[in-house]
C-alpha cells in the first residue's frame, strides 16, 4: 500500500511567475504537467526537477546514460523557482574559517569549488542558450551595517587575496556603497566580482526545456512514493501513482522538500529547513530607478539573519530568512517591508505587489553535501540558501558519483545519511540559535 502524499500546494504567485507568463517562450512552454503513466526501465532515475536534478540529468545525458527525471510538482516548483536569483561564489562558512578548521589546502580546494559553481551556470546558460534567464555577471556587494562587521569582511577579503590569490574581492567605502545602492544604511562593504544575478524560474525552466529537446524525459506531478530494492535485486524500484521506474542508480535531488513523501523523507534529516521570504515592490518611479542599485548587482548585508536585495524589472526585490516561519504564512512579509524601508526610506510609499516564500536547506556544518546513501543511491542537498550556482555544480557531481567516478568534492563529500537521533537532537538547537540571532538583529546588538 503506497502512503498518500500530502496534496501539492500550487507554486507561489511570485514575480518570477509573472515575468515568465509575460514572456511566453519555449522555456515557459516546458511545464507540460505530464505525469508518468507507464512502467519504465532506466539506467539512472533522478528525483527532483530543480537545479540539482536537472544538472544531474544533463551530466548523464552528455555521457550517453539513459535517464529520467521525476518530480511531484511542475518543474521549478521548489526553491529553484522561488529564489532571489543571486549567483554567488561562496559558502556560508568563510574561507578563513575553513582554513582554521581544515587547513589551507582544503580552503584552496573549497575556493575552487565555489567558483566552479559560477562557471557551471555560465556554461549551462550558454549551452542551453538561455538568454531569457538574463544571467548578468555584475558581481555581488556585501554591505556592512557596523564598523565591526566592516572590519571583519575586509579582513576576509584581504585573507582571500593573500592566501588564495583571489583578487576578485575589493573593499568599498561608505560613499561607494551609498552612491551605488542609494542607501545611507551601510558603513562600507566588499565587492565580489565573480558573482551575478539570474531570473531563477526562467533558468530552471530553460534547463528543463533544453533537456527535453535533448531527449531526457521529465515527468511532472509524479511523486516518488516508495523506493525499494529487494534482496539480491540490482535495481531500485521507484513507485509513483502512475507507474514504476526500475533504475540501476537513483539520484535524490529533493533538498528542503524531501519530506513531500516517505520515500525521500530520510534525506530531510541532513537538513534543518528554514523558511525564506521575498517581497517585490511595484515599479520604481524613474528618479528612484535611476538612483538605486545602479550597477544591477545583488546585495547582501552583514546582519546575523542576513537580508538581501536586488533590482529586477524596475522593482525592488527584498528577501530574508525566518527561524520558525512556515511556508505559505503571511507573517514575515511586513517585517521584510519594514527592514526594506529602514534601509531605503524613499520606498516607504511604494506598494508591495508580490510576496512569496520557500524553504532553504541549512546543514549542521553550514556546507552543502553530496554523497551516496548506499551503492545504488546518490544525493546532493543542503545549499544553505546559496544553491543557484552550487546546486548546478553538485547535481553534475552527483551524476559522476552515481556512475562510479570520483569528482573532487573536498568538504562537500558526505559519508552517508545522518542517523535519526542526531537530527532530532540538533535541529531544534539550530532553530533556537537562529531565533536568538534574529532577536539580536532586531535590537541592533
Ligand atoms: C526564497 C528563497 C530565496 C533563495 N535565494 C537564493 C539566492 O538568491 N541565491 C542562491 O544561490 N540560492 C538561493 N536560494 C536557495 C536555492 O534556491 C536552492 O538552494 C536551490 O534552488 C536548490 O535546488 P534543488 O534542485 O536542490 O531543490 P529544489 O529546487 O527545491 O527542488 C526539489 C524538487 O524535488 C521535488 N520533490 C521532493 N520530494 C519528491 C518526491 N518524493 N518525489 C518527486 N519529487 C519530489 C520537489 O517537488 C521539488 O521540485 C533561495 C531559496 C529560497 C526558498
Amino acid at each position: 500500500m503506497l502512503a498518500p502524499m500530502t496534496p501539492p500546494t500550487p507554486a507561489p504567485d511570485s514575480l518570477w511567475r509573472a515575468l515568465l507568463t509575460a514572456s511566453p517562450g519555449a522555456a515557459a512552454a516546458v511545464s507540460t504537467g505530464v505525469p508518468l503513466a507507464r512502467d519504465l526501465d532506466v539506467e539512472v532515475a533522478v528525483i527532483g526537477a530543480g537545479y540539482s536534478g536537472l544538472a544531474a540529468a544533463y551530466a548523464l545525458q552528455k555521457r550517453g546514460v539513459d535517464c529520467v527525471v521525476l518530480d511531484a510538482n511542475p518543474v521549478g516548483w521548489g526553491a529553484s523557482g522561488r529564489n532571489g536569483g543571486v549567483v554567488s561564489s561562496k559558502f556560508r562558512l568563510s574561507f578563513p574559517t575553513i582554513d582554521k578548521l581544515h587547513g589551507l589546502d582544503t580552503a584552496k580546494r573549497m575556493h575552487r569549488l565555489a567558483h566552479d559553481g559560477v562557471r557551471v551556470v555560465e556554461t549551462l546558460v550558454d549551452e542551453f542558450q538561455l538568454a531569457g534567464a538574463r544571467f548578468e555577471h555584475t558581481g555581488s556587494l556585501r554591505c556592512a551595517h557596523t564598523d565591526t562587521a566592516l572590519t571583519a569582511i575586509r579582513a576576509e577579503a584581504d585573507w582571500v587575496r593573500t592566501n588564495l590569490g583571489d583578487t576578485s574581492m575589493t573593499a568599498q567605502s561608505r560613499a561607494d556603497i551609498e552612491r551605488e545602492t542609494g542607501s545611507k544604511g551601510f558603513v562600507g562593504g566588499v565587492l565580489s566580482a565573480d558573482a551575478g544575478t539570474i531570473l531563477p524560474l526562467e533558468y530552471v525552466r530553460g534547463l528543463a526545456s533544453g533537456l527535453t529537446l535533448r531527449g531526457v524525459p521529465i515527468y511532472e506531478s509524479t511523486p516518488v512514493q516508495q523506493m525499494q530494492r529487494a534482496p539480491g535485486e540490482p535495481r531500485v524500484m521507484l513507485r509513483t501513482p502512475g507507474g514504476t521506474v526500475r533504475a540501476k542508480q537513483v539520484i535524490v535531488a529533493t533538498n528542503a522538500y524531501s519530506d513531500l513523501t516517505e520515500a525521500t523523507a530520510p534525506y530531510q534529516r541532513e537538513l534543518v529547513p528554514f523558511r525564506s521570504a521575498m517581497i517585490a515592490t511595484e515599479r520604481l518611479p524613474a528618479d528612484l530607478d535611476a538612483r538605486l542599485m545602479v550597477e544591477r548587482r545583488s546585495y547582501t548585508e552583514t546582519r546575523r539573519m542576513m537580508k538581501w536585495f536586488r533590482k529586477v524589472d524596475g522593482r525592488m526585490l527584498f528577501g530574508g530568512r525566518d527561524a520558525f516561519g512556515k511556508e505559505g504564512q503571511t507573517t514575515g512579509f511586513d517585517a521584510l517591508q519594514r527592514a526594506m524601508v529602514a534601509l531605503f526610506p524613499d520606498l516607504a510609499d511604494l506598494r508591495v505587489e508580490y510576496r512569496w516564500s520557500g524553504y532553504v536547506g541549512m546543514t549542521f556544518n553550514s556546507l552543502p553535501h553530496v554523497g551516496r546513501s548506499d551503492d545504488a543511491t546518490t544525493f546532493c542537498l543542503g545549499y544553505n540558501g546559496a544553491g543557484v550556482a552550487m546546486a548546478s555544480l553538485l547535481g553534475q557531481h552527483a551524476a559522476a558519483l552515481a556512475l562510479g567516478e570520483t569528482p573532487e568534492l573536498s568538504l562537500l563529500g558526505a559519508p552517508g545519511l545522518r542517523p535519526v537521533p542526531f537530527h532530532s537532537l540538533r535541529a531544534p538547537g539550530v532553530r533556537l540559535v537562529a531565533a536568538w540571532y534574529q532577536f539580536l538583529d532586531a535590537v541592533g546588538a
